[in-house]
């Protein structure tokens, strides 16, 4: 088996910036306990390493008892939790991703500015939530092109579309488009609001897929932005699977590849709440079972970083730790042979 590993993958800047923070939060407060309000990240194994070290997932602010930590989710929270929070005399820790506050932050200001918001995005999901959240009157949500023909529309000089962070660009575009004819004088965004996390990990699927008998994407059923990728990979003709780990690897999957998997090309990616350890086990199961080579593509550097949370920083200096001294940073992945089996490794330009 040829297995390649597509580079940017996995932890964005955001995820790991808010799985930080709870790592954090449970050393420095080993005494009382911390709530995470809805999954940190989507990602079923992130949660259950948080809850086997004693956080508190929640789905409701009802039940974090007054005055205790919560942590508001990468995928941000409406005014009317962060109100809800505050009446209760919690201290919020919010580890919500910058690039979603800055979508939200556009709603706020289109809103003033008496725009209504079409909202692109998945109706359910946290994220779009929160973001309506910020101006529940002024927003209506579109999932889908059909969607355009229901939608109430005061005054068609006067309308904005923005996207929730995760979506496929695809997808996006085939809806923007419909909007844009729908209503020709809609206002775009300042700036793409689909982050340059799933902007890069979808466009390596992209790039790699196509040279590829299979592609095996890492990640929660949940997770949006992992969800994408395998839309990503059947949409150039490739089929794609999601598995959250190596339990989860089904090697009827490989049957009718060529050599039935040992001669096979396998693009291996993860979605952007993926831990890399997980990825690294397939790769060696995959090894194991197959042997063959691996191979890093390289498609499109990162480096992007976020700061923690105000919040967190005055709690680690209540506790004498310097929050400066600490930074959080993603550049891309770099594996080692040891880690993802023991082959020779290349490691390969974007083509
Ligand atoms: S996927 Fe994008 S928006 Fe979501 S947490 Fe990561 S960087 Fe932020």
């Amino acid at each position: 088996m040829r297995i390649i590993l597509a580079n940017p993958r996995g932890f964005c800047a955001g995820v790991h910036m808010a799985v930080d923070v709870v790592d954090q939060l449970l050393d420095l407060c080993k005494d009382v306990p911390i709530y995470v309000y809805h999954e940190i990240v989507h990602n079923k194994h992130v949660v259950q390493r948080f809850i086997d070290r004693g956080a508190i997932f929640v789905e409701d602010l009802n039940e974090v008892p007054p005055g205790h930590i919560v942590v508001f989710s990468a995928h941000g929270v409406s005014p009317a939790i962060r109100e809800l929070a505050r009446s209760r005399s919690l201290t919020a820790v919010d580890a919500t991703c910058p690039l979603v506050t800055k979508v939200h932050s556009e709603a706020v200001r289109y809103a003033r500015q008496g725009y209504q918001i079409l909202l692109i995005g998945h109706a359910d999901h946290q994220e779009v939530v929160g973001t309506r959240g910020e101006a529940p009157e002024a927003t209506q949500v579109v999932e889908s092109p059909d969607d355009i023909p229901n939608l109430r529309i005061i005054d068609p000089n006067k309308l904005v579309y923005l996207t929730q962070t995760t979506l496929s660009t695809d997808d996006a575009a085939v809806i923007i488009d419909a909007l844009k004819k729908a209503f020709p004088n809609i206002k775009e965004p300042p700036g793409s609001d689909i982050c340059y996390a799933t902007t890069n990990r979808q466009h390596a699927v992209r790039q790699i897929a196509r040279e590829c008998d299979l592609v095996l994407v890492v990640g929660s059923k949940n997770s949006s932005n992992s969800v994408r990728l395998t839309e990503i990979s059947e949409n150039v003709g490739v089929k794609a699977y999601l598995l959250d780990d190596v339990g989860e690897l089904c090697h009827d999957w490989f049957a009718g590849t060529p050599g039935e998997g040992r001669d096979a090309v396998v693009l291996l990616t993860a979605g952007a709440s993926a831990p890399e350890d997980l990825v690294a086990e397939i790769c060696r199961s995959l090894l194991g079972t197959y042997g063959g080579t691996l191979e890093q593509r390289d498609i499109v550097p990162e480096d992007v970083e976020f700061g923690l949370p105000v919040t967190l920083k005055r709690l680690m200096r209540e506790k004498g730790i310097d929050p400066e001294g600490r930074k959080i940073r993603v550049g891309n992945w770099q594996i080692t042979e040891d880690a993802y089996g023991a082959v020779p490794l290349t490691v390969s330009a974007r083509r």
